[in-house]
């Protein structure tokens, strides 16, 4: 049986990828999941770790993502919520966005965390020291779109930024249910960084965008639960 086990979605590419490789640095034993069957499989082969198909809008796609985990390890020390979509910036002012819109992204971003962490938390219960990091935003910070002289004032969209600020209100929900149990739920924010979802834009490579989420993830017994994190620290609600 392996010391710990980890999944992380949305993992064939990007963030997530990144955030494969280095908790298997870490001595990790870790699950590549991704909705597509051949880039998953693509991706888990290039790491040398096993594949878990996981669409995380898909109800029995995550039903049998948490079987088969159950069947192979009996528990899960480590689940990653990080898929994710967005749509292009200038689309999506809160006038021109619609409502499919809308639902397209809190499918994966809000209510397929949901679906995934509860269906995983058995597992999780099952471990010595369970940890979930949801992939967040500084996007989703109201803080910080609060803040005129912050750039993220400047970037208005819509269904990406509010799906941000939903995750990290259900975040904080299952730190508080679950703060009496050996369990921490932290979200993360990764920086603007350079993978298909920005467009190949952003200061930060993916393999320094992974670094935040490794941390969290890897945390000892005595770490925080409940807090939204970047690596300089605590991200402004
Ligand atoms: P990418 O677009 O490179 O990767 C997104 C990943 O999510 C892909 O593997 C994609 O799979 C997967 N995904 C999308 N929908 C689903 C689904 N329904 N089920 C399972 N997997 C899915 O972007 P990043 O790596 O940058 O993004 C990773 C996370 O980081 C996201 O949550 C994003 O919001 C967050 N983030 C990114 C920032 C950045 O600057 N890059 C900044 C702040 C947060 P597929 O290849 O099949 O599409």
């Amino acid at each position: 049986m392996p010391k710990t086990v980890a999944l992380v979605t949305g993992a064939n590419k990007g963030i997530g990828f990144e955030i494969v490789r280095q908790l298997q640095e870490h001595g990790v034993t870790v699950l590549l999941a991704a909705r597509d069957e051949e880039r998953g499989r693509a991706a888990a082969a290039r790491l040398g770790v096993p594949f878990v198909q996981l669409d995380v809008t898909d109800p029995d796609s995550i039903k049998k993502a948490a079987t088969w985990v159950d069947l192979a390890y009996g528990r899960l020390d480590v689940l990653v919520n990080n898929a994710g979509i967005s749509v292009p910036n200038d689309e999506n002012l809160p006038s021109a966005t619609s409502i499919d819109t809308m639902r397209t992204i809190y499918e994966t971003n809000v209510f397929g965390v949901v679906a995934v962490t509860n269906a995983f938390l058995p597992l999780l219960r099952k471990a010595p020291a369970g940890r979930i990091v949801n992939q967040s935003s500084e996007m989703g910070s109201l803080a910080y779109a609060l803040d005129q002289d912050h750039p993220i004032w400047l970037v208005n969209n819509l269904a990406y930024n509010s799906s941000k600020t939903a995750l990290n209100m259900v975040t904080l929900s299952y730190a508080k249910e679950l703060w009496n149990t050996p369990i921490k739920v932290n979200a993360v924010a990764p920086g603007w960084c350079r993978t298909d979802i920005t467009g190949g834009e952003g200061f930060k490579s993916a393999e320094q965008g992974a670094a935040i989420a490794v941390k969290l993830a890897t945390l000892d017994a005595d770490g925080q639960t409940g807090t939204f994190m970047e690596d300089q620290g605590p991200v402004a609600w």
